[in-house]
This record gives C-alpha cells, sequence and structure tokens, in this order.
C-alpha cells in the first residue's frame, strides 16, 4: 500500500518531501503532473517509510505507569507541594489536553495533563509546582521562575524532558 500523502501546489522550483506529525506533505511546484510528482515518490518510498515510522515512534511515546498508579502520584505530589509551597488551588484533575502540560484557571483550578503517564514522576512533580506556582504569578515573569526554582532546584531537567 503507498502511503497516503498531503499535496501542496507552490510556485517553487524542485519537489520537497516533509515527514510532520505522522503525514507525509509534498511540496510540488505547479508545473510537475501528478504522474511526475507519483514517479518521484516512488524513488523516494523507502525513505518516506523510514522517516515515516520514526515520526510514528515519536508520537507513540509508552505509558510508563497504570492510570491509577499515575492517579496516586500526582495526588501524592500535590498534597507534598501544596505543604511545602503553601500554595492552594481549588480544585485539581487530570484530563488530557492539547497543547499544554498542565493549565490554571483564575478560579484557581489546576488541570493536569493525562498524557504525562509517560514521563517520569520528576516530570510530573515539575508540572504540578508549575501549575501551583501560577497560583501565585499568572505569568512567565523571573519571580515566577524563581518560585519554581526554590521548590525544585533541577526543574530544567524536567523541562527538557518534556520537550522531547
Ligand atoms: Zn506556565
Amino acid at each position: 500500500m503507498e502511503p497516503q500523502y498531503i499535496l501542496i501546489r507552490n510556485n517553487i522550483k524542485n519537489l520537497y518531501i516533509q515527514i510532520k506529525d505522522s503525514s507525509v506533505i509534498v511540496k510540488a511546484p505547479k508545473r510537475f503532473s501528478e504522474k511526475q510528482i507519483e514517479t518521484i515518490l516512488k524513488e523516494k518510498q523507502k525513505w518516506i517509510e523510514k522517516n515515516l515510522q520514526n515520526s510514528i515512534k515519536k508520537q507513540e511515546r509508552e505509558e510508563k505507569y497504570t492510570i491509577e498508579e499515575f492517579t496516586s502520584i500526582v495526588e501524592q505530589n500535590v498534597k507534598e507541594l501544596i505543604i511545602l509551597t503553601g500554595l492552594k488551588p481549588n480544585r485539581v484533575r487530570i484530563k488530557q489536553i492539547k497543547y499544554a502540560w498542565g493549565s490554571c484557571s483564575s478560579s484557581k483550578n489546576i488541570t493536569i495533563n493525562r498524557k504525562l503517564i509517560c514521563y517520569s514522576q520528576n516530570a510530573i512533580r515539575y508540572v504540578i509546582l508549575h501549575e501551583l506556582c501560577h497560583l501565585k504569578y499568572m505569568n512567565h515573569s523571573k519571580d515566577f521562575w524563581n518560585l519554581v526554582a526554590t521548590y525544585m532546584p533541577n526543574y530544567k531537567e524536567a523541562k527538557k524532558e518534556l520537550k522531547d
């Protein structure tokens, strides 16, 4: 089976193939016929498949814990960090969210991304601490980061892990 691809026609000279979020994106010059494009894609099929597989692998990080374990890790860290920082949220919930690891609303409700189930306990703790610190600073100012560092001097490691 040939892989599906997204075709974008442009005023460009050459054809480009891009693998992004496990999709194949083909940017082709306007003058190229469908047939020409198909031919090039066939030649590059091995390369496309290899890169596509890598991209899918990257998206499918493995879950490190069961949902029960994960919930209890979150609850435990929330409890500890509330005592440590003196910052108390209204409510903490775990939910799958799309564009952030966590969020903190102006009504002091904190959401922790379920996707953190694939990351270390240190990273989970960092996200909880990060959101708790937003109860004091609703921004990413220097004061905010200083507060995070006070309770987690190695927070940059966790940040790095979450970028992978
Ligand atoms: Zn933040």
